[in-house]
Parts: structure tokens; C-alpha cells; sequence
């Protein structure tokens, strides 16, 4: 039986699994009979993209992260053919907030998502609107546009959004008249909402995957209002402003997932700014809203703690190397973590097979948010500690 669609939790395996020579570890691919589709971009950008594996991609840049034990990717479990529970999402349809780029997290939910049935359309912070597109239209994301099925992810509409902004009155003038939103309208979260509408009527998943706080390099106690503020603003208002105004056009049975980080709860020096404050706010905001949004309208909400990953926002943090090298060190888990695997257990959220999980903070870091102990520290040289062969 071919598997069409849908991410399946089996591990038969009619798919061969290459690699193309100079890709990431998440870019390792699946092509299904040697073949490797060639669908159409739907987005507004237009524009056919063709997939190719000869694009040689840089490798990553931390030592130990090439000492690691082995890549698995996501997608080794999801991606085959065969008998299995199947997750589909074939019919629904998907707004996911916060991509720019095809490094980040929201980048690989949508394509789980994709991968899972689901129609996708994004939402892109506006002044990285212009860049997105571009490169999408040109193929600069094509191989990362590759699914299991060898086929490419379909964009079906990129929505320029800035999320601290709700209505066009919120809008102050410095960023009216800045050329970094010129040409584009309607990007409040209200407007982007009636556009959805508009365009599509309505919606079943929501994904924020959206954060900033300008002054992250900073300790907490040297923090401004101002920083703190806009940090919790961007990281984690938007998420309920978000779900304030698409839940309306949200179909019953839906499901919202948001993106958090174990700074919540636990001290991670470096993780300054407020954003440990956003994502603590974020955390909590999860379990209201998830009751709030379940009563009213049979909405679930969910967020994800993730491990570290080399995103664009990560890298601008500083130190996004040395957390992954920790968490080689020290996870349960020694593995570095994939984008893929946050993708996929998005599309576990959003799917029925996750259908009394709400309010819930689900950690995919690889266990590292269950150590007590940084095993790493030579303190514990005496204790015979297993460790992985890297
Ligand atoms: P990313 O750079 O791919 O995503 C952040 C996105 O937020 C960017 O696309 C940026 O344009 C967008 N953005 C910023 N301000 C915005 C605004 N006002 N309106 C709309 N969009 C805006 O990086 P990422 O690390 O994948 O981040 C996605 C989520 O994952 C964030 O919530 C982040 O905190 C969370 N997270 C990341 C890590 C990590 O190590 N990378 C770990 C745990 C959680």
C-alpha cells in the first residue's frame, strides 16, 4: 500500500533513504523510486520550483555536533510506506506564523505538516517578507522543499504578518512610514485573520512559531522595561492574539501549537532580555487559553518545548553551538536533534491520533529537560556514566 500522504509510525521501509553528499543531517532524503516530484509552488510568489540535489549546502560549523552518534533524522520513522497508524491531515488546512526561512522550526512543522495532507499557508514576519519570497521563487529552498514522498511542499499563500501588532490602530507612524513595510498591507494579526477568511473561509491548525526580545543577550537584571516588555509582546501576546482572532475561523476539532524553550522553568544564563519571562508567560497562557478555546470551541492548545537548533534566531542569540554541544553532553539522548523531529511531533498535535492533548507542554529535546545534573562536569569522572562512542 503506498502511502500517499501522511506521516506513518511504522518502520517498513519501500523508500531509500540518500543522502545528499554535503546536506545538513535534516536534509537527508527520501526518494521514492528514484524519483523526486516536481509539483508547482502555489504561493502568490508563483513560479515552478524544481527540486535538485546538487546544490551543495555548507555543513554546520560546531565540532562536537560532528562527533555525534547518529543522525537520526525525523524522518527515519515517518516517512515509509505500509501498515501503521497513519497520521492524516489531509483536508485541513494550516497557518503557520513565524517562517522566513528554511532553517527554522516553523519551516519544518509546515513540512511535516505537508507531508502529513495538510494545505499550508505561512506567515512572514514583513521586513523578511520580500527576501522569503525571493528565494522561494527562485529555488534557494527547494531541497528542503522535498517530503518523504519525494514530492515538494506546496505553499499555497505566504501572508506578510507582524505579529506585535493587532489592528492598523496599533500601528505607530515610525512603522508606517518605514520602508521595510512599504508595499505591503493588511499584516496586522486581525487583518491576516480576515484575509485567511476571505481567501479560505476557514482554518483547523494554527502554529506559532514566532519570537523575539531585542535585548536576549542581556541579563535579566540589566533588562529595560522597554526590552522586557517587547520581548513578551512578540514572544508571547502574539500567540494569544493569534489564537484571539483565528479561533473565530477555526473549524471544531482544531488544534494551535506554539514553540517554547526549557528557560521557562529551569535557569539557562545566556537566555536573557525577558525571554525566559515570555516563555514562561507562554507556558502558562498555554494551559488558560487551552481551556478557554476547548470550551468554547473544541479548540486544542498545546506547545512544544524544543531542544536547541541553528536557527537564524537561535544563531542571533550567541551562544546556539555551545547549548547543542550540552545537550550532546548531557541529554538522555545523544543525538543532535533534528528540526524534523519538532515537525513531526507538531503533526502528531495536530492530528486526531492527539485528540484529548491539550494544555499540555510537550518536550522534544531529546530528555535533556529531565536531567537534574550536568553529567558532563568533571565532578562526576569517577562515576562510570555511559556515553556514547563520539
Ligand atoms: P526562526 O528564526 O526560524 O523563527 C523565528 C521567526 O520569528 C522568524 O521567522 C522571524 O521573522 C519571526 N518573527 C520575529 N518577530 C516577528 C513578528 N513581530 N511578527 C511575525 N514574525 C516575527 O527561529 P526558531 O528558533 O525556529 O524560532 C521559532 C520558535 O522556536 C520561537 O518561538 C523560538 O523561541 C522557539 N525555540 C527555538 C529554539 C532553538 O534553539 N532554535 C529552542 C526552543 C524554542
Amino acid at each position: 500500500m503506498a502511502a500517499m500522504f501522511g506521516l506513518q509510525m511504522v518502520t517498513a521501509s519501500s523508500y531509500k533513504l540518500l543522502s545528499c553528499r554535503g546536506l545538513r543531517p535534516r536534509e537527508a532524503m527520501f526518494f521514492r523510486d528514484g524519483a523526486i516530484g516536481t509539483a508547482d509552488i502555489a504561493s502568490h510568489c508563483g513560479g515552478s520550483l524544481v527540486p535538485s540535489c546538487s546544490k551543495k549546502t555548507p555543513m554546520s560549523t560546531s565540532t562536537k555536533t560532528f562527533k555525534a552518534v547518529a543522525k537520526v533524522t525525523g524522518n527515519d520513522a515517518a516517512s515509509v510506506s505500509g501498515h501503521g497508524l497513519q497520521i492524516d491531515l489531509r483536508g485541513k488546512r494550516a497557518f503557520v506564523a513565524g517562517v522566513a526561512d528554511d532553517n527554522g522550526y516553523g519551516w519544518a512543522i509546515a513540512k511535516s505538516l505537508a507531508a502529513a495532507g495538510a494545505e499550508i499557508l505561512l506567515g512572514t514576519w514583513v521586513p523578511a517578507l520580500n527576501i522569503f519570497e525571493t528565494s522561494l521563487r527562485r529555488g534557494k529552498f527547494d531541497e528542503s522543499r522535498v517530503l518523504p514522498d519525494g514530492s515538494l511542499m506546496e505553499i499555497t499563500k505566504v501572508y506578510p504578518l507582524d505579529a506585535v501588532y493587532d489592528n492598523p490602530e496599533d500601528v505607530p507612524e515610525e512603522i508606517k512610514t518605514n520602508k521595510r513595510y512599504a508595499g505591503c498591507s493588511k499584516w496586522t494579526v486581525q487583518e491576516v485573520a480576515e484575509s485567511v477568511k476571505e481567501d479560505f473561509g476557514s482554518i483547523d491548525i494554527l502554529v506559532h512559531s514566532l519570537a523575539n526580545g531585542p535585548e536576549v543577550t542581556k541579563p535579566l537584571l540589566e533588562t529595560s522595561r522597554n526590552g522586557y516588555l517587547t520581548a513578551v509582546s512578540a514572544s508571547s501576546y502574539s500567540f494569544v492574539s493569534l489564537l484571539k482572532h483565528f479561533v473565530p475561523i477555526m473549524r471544531p476539532g482544531g488544534s494551535s501549537v506554539s514553540l517554547t524553550y526549557i528557560a521557562s522553568e529551569k535557569i539557562i544564563p545566556g537566555y536573557g532580555g525577558g525571554m525566559s519571562s515570555a516563555k514562561a508567560a507562554l507556558e502558562s497562557d498555554t494551559r488558560v487559553l487551552a481551556f478557554e478555546a476547548g470550551r468554547k470551541h473544541k479548540i486544542r492548545v498545546n506547545t512544544i518545548s524544543a531542544g536547541p537548533l541553528r536557527s537564524r534566531a537561535a544563531k542571533a542569540i550567541g551562544f546556539i553551538d555551545m547549548m547543542i554541544d550540552y545537550s550532546l553532553d548531557n541529554a538522555p539522548l545523544q543525538k543532535e536533534l533534528t528540526a524534523d523531529e519538532v515537525g513531526n511531533t507538531a503533526a502528531f498535535l495536530a492530528s486526531p491520533l492527539a485528540s484529548a492533548i491539550t494544555g499540555a507542554v510537550i518536550y522534544v529535546d531529546n530528555g535533556l529537560n529531565a536531567m537534574g545534573v550536568g553529567v558532563d562536569s568533571p565532578l562526576f569522572a569517577e562515576l562510570s556514566i555511559p556515553k556514547s562512542s563520539h
